[in-house]
């Protein structure tokens, strides 16, 4: 049995559409494989213990949540580069995807500093990109289906990673092709709410690199994930009824 050590940042300020559903899908999926996930909660003014965490989670959040927590981020900032450099796994939903890049110009133009962990900015538009998504990504042989609901346009740098190839939706900005980043074990995307249960592919690859910074490198058991792949299947059905982009 090991232990997952999982740091949740700011889970009272960035947990819209439910993101937290997310860490419940690691810890069943850690638990059934005899493996435990230890969440602590990484608020305002908390530090961030960086050699002791294995996996780092940020959730969704509004404009107005974000600029609350710029500055406490801007302190933290130091640790989780160190963090991430050592290897932890980090995944960020929308707003917290947001601040991860360099910058995001919110609504009212106010342009809130991020730090820089992604190679990314992010200006946001005067049209919201919402509704369901698919990506192919083929660095994994896998797809993603999701929900997406951002005014932001994320645009990553030449030579960037997205984290997948829109399919249906609109993606990081509704024109280049590109949802998400990543780079090493940080990922950042616009999938939200539902992103776990209906990608379990991607849950195990978070756990399998978390558990390898624990120390423990495994292959974890194939789970029957019939309802996951049925909700996989609805939500792809969907996005590609919704057709292309912007
Ligand atoms: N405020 C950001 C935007 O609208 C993020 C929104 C979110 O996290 N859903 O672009």
């Amino acid at each position: 049995m090991t232990v997952i050590r999982v740091g949740h940042l700011y889970p009272d300020y960035l947990n819209i559409y439910a993101d937290r559903g997310n860490i419940a899908v690691l810890a069943e999926r850690a638990r059934v494989r005899g493996h435990e996930l230890d969440v602590r909660p990484i608020g305002m003014g908390m530090d961030v213990p960086a050699e002791t965490i294995d996996l780092f989670y940020v959730g969704g959040g509004q404009d107005r949540d974000q600029a609350l927590v710029v500055p406490d981020l801007a302190a933290k900032s130091d640790a989780l580069h160190e963090a991430a450099a050592g290897g932890a796994v980090v995944l960020a939903v929308c707003g917290g995807y947001q601040l991860l890049g360099r910058s995001y110009r919110d609504v009212a133009g106010v342009e809130l500093p991020g730090i820089g962990l992604l190679p990314l900015h992010t200006v946001a538009g005067a049209r919201r990109m919402i509704g369901d998504v698919l990506l192919d990504c083929p660095w994994a042989g896998e797809t993603l289906a999701g929900f997406e609901n951002h005014a932001g346009r994320t645009l990553l740098d030449e030579g960037a990673e997205p984290l997948g190839r829109v399919i249906s939706g609109f993606g990081n900005d509704g024109a280049s092709g590109h949802e998400g980043c990543r780079a090493g074990r940080v990922y950042g995307t616009y999938l939200h709410g539902p992103l776990l249960p209906r990608n379990p592919w991607f849950a195990d690859r978070l756990l399998t690199e978390a558990l390898a910074h624990a120390g423990l490198y495994t292959e974890l058991a194939e789970l029957p994930d019939e309802l996951e792949r049925a909700a996989h299947a609805v939500s792809a059905d969907r996005a590609r009824r919704r057709g292309g982009r912007i």
